[in-house]
């Protein structure tokens, strides 16, 4: 028998691992476990992601139902419960598909010494991402740390293979999970169980709603004409699906191919910023060029509060911040501008923003928001250089003319309820971020 570890693909087609798990000819039996070692650390019980989790889990469990087959899920920690299923289920072999972050790496080392222990294989593949890091390597040798050279090297790889066709619909493997036993009593039943329930972990359901992911011709046929626009729905909200692996990167891309090449450079950037954290495991602590970690931040307390809470006073940050404590979700553009006046305006360590944003985002991806954070404060691959100091005023003319992003957001803006003056205003804040920053890298750099 073989078993299929389910993780950050919560779907039934197109998935690389499964596919190979029911190929190989051996009756599949599914899992999924709910890990504590992630659970345990997030700050709130309603967490809206592990309620989609959780929903997702019992969508695919039905689906298993329907093939006569079923997926056992478990709550805890994976090392043990792995130990558990080895002795009582004796695999030949364990399929999964890689996750490349630097705690699911280590989970995963551990896994696999506990099966080698029994002689049990255990099979990984690529299935989060197109393109893995040792895939898009430059002529000489080595990860691109430049966009636009990974860009046209990862096209020309699609051009050469295509994109990816995936695996289709693996249902014509599933070979139901036998009910009776035919293995002289070396396996035992599987029994179809109820999904464990977030009440169950201890968490409730949030009613923070994850838009389905946009599918629309017309809202990816204009994409790169809208997605700059805060104020408009004109992005796809793919992010949570991709993250949890409720649609498959493949069909994304191939939808991303055929309808706006705009959005398929975002996919590109989505697989760069994975190949960086694959090639450097370090970018998830550390600044990739390391001077930028001799910065003197000032990490003041009230004003990373004020920001959080969306009260600095500057409109387009404040709507931003909004947006992101009560949907979850902040337009891309804005992102870029919250980051970038809490890492130059405020001088506050990039680290203290990317750990707000972990906890808020539905589409909370580590490789991403750690490339998107680095880039704002100048730290990361192909980073924005540090004297190139986003004016929030312009920005906000060019992105929000008629400030209608900002008056959904923050309603009381034009009244006397809100404050006349921004808690660090542009002039004040751009001088002194570019005096900091350029000291402490022309030291770094010299001593
Ligand atoms: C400071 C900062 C933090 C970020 N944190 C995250 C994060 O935690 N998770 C995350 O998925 N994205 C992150 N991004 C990238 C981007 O903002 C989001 O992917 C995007 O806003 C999600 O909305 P959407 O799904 O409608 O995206 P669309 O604009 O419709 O793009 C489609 C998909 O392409 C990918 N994508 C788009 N832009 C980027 C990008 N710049 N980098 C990597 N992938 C991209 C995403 O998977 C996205 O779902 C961050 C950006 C910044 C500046």
């Amino acid at each position: 028998m073989t078993l299929f570890w389910h993780r950050r693909d919560l779907r039934f087609s197109d998935n690389a691992g499964l596919y190979h798990a029911l190929k190989s000819g051996d009756p599949v039996l599914s899992v999924f476990i709910f890990d504590r070692h992630i659970l345990d650390k997030l700050p709130t019980r309603d967490d809206a992601r592990v309620t989609f989790i959780q929903r997702s889990v019992a969508e695919l469990a039905e689906t298993y139902l329907s093939f006569g087959s079923t997926l056992l899920t478990f709550y805890g920690e994976p090392e043990a419960i792995w130990r558990q299923l080895r002795d009582t289920y004796h695999p030949r072999a364990v399929y999964t598909n890689r996750d490349y972050e630097p705690y699911a790496r280590r989970r995963d080392a551990a896994v696999e010494g506990l099966l080698a222990e029994k002689n049990i294989a255990f099979h990984t593949f690529k299935d989060h991402v197109i393109f893995e890091s040792e895939e898009v390597q430059k002529q000489a040798g080595g990860p691109y740390t430049v966009f636009t050279p990974y860009m046209r090297s990862w096209r020309r790889l699609l051009d050469s293979r295509q994109v990816p066709s995936g695996e289709g619909s693996v249902s014509a493997f599933l070979a139901p999970y036998p009910t009776e036993d035919h293995t002289d009593g070396l396996h035992p039943v599987a029994q179809p169980k109820p999904v464990i329930t977030l009440d169950a972990m201890g968490f409730s359901p949030s009613d923070l709603p994850i838009p389905s992911p946009a599918e629309s011709r017309e809202l990816l046929k204009g994409y790169d004409k809208i997605r700059d626009y805060p104020g408009t729905e004109g992005t796809t909200r793919w992010g949570p699906h991709l993250r949890h692996g409720t649609v498959s990167v493949r069909q994304m891309a191939r939808t991303a191919f055929a309808n706006n090449q705009t959005l398929l450079n975002e996919l590109i950037w989505r697989d760069f910023y994975s190949n960086i954290l694959q090639a450097f495991p370090r970018v998830a602590h550390e600044s990739y060029r390391p001077e930028y970690d001799t910065i003197p931040w000032r990490n003041d307390e009230a004003e990373f509060e004020r920001w959080c809470a969306g009260r600095t006073g500057v409109p387009i940050v404040d709507a931003g911040m909004r947006q992101l404590n009560a949907t979850g979700f902040m337009h891309n553009r804005v992102r870029m501008i919250v980051a970038s006046y809490l890492t130059k305006h405020l001088l506050i360590d990039w680290r203290w923003g990317e750990a707000y944003f972990a906890d808020k985002l539905l589409d909370y991806e580590l490789a991403s928001n750690n490339g998107g954070w680095q880039w704002a404060a100048g730290s990361g691959v192909d980073a924005q250089p540090y004297f190139r100091i986003f004016n929030y005023e312009s920005q906000q003319r060019k992105f929000d003319r008629d400030y209608q992003y900002v008056k959904r957001w923050v309603p009381e803006y034009g009244t006397d309820n809100y404050p006349s003056e921004p808690l660090v205003k542009h002039k004040f804040g751009r001088d002194r971020a570019l005096r900091v920053y350029k000291e402490a890298l022309l030291q770094a750099r010299n001593g």
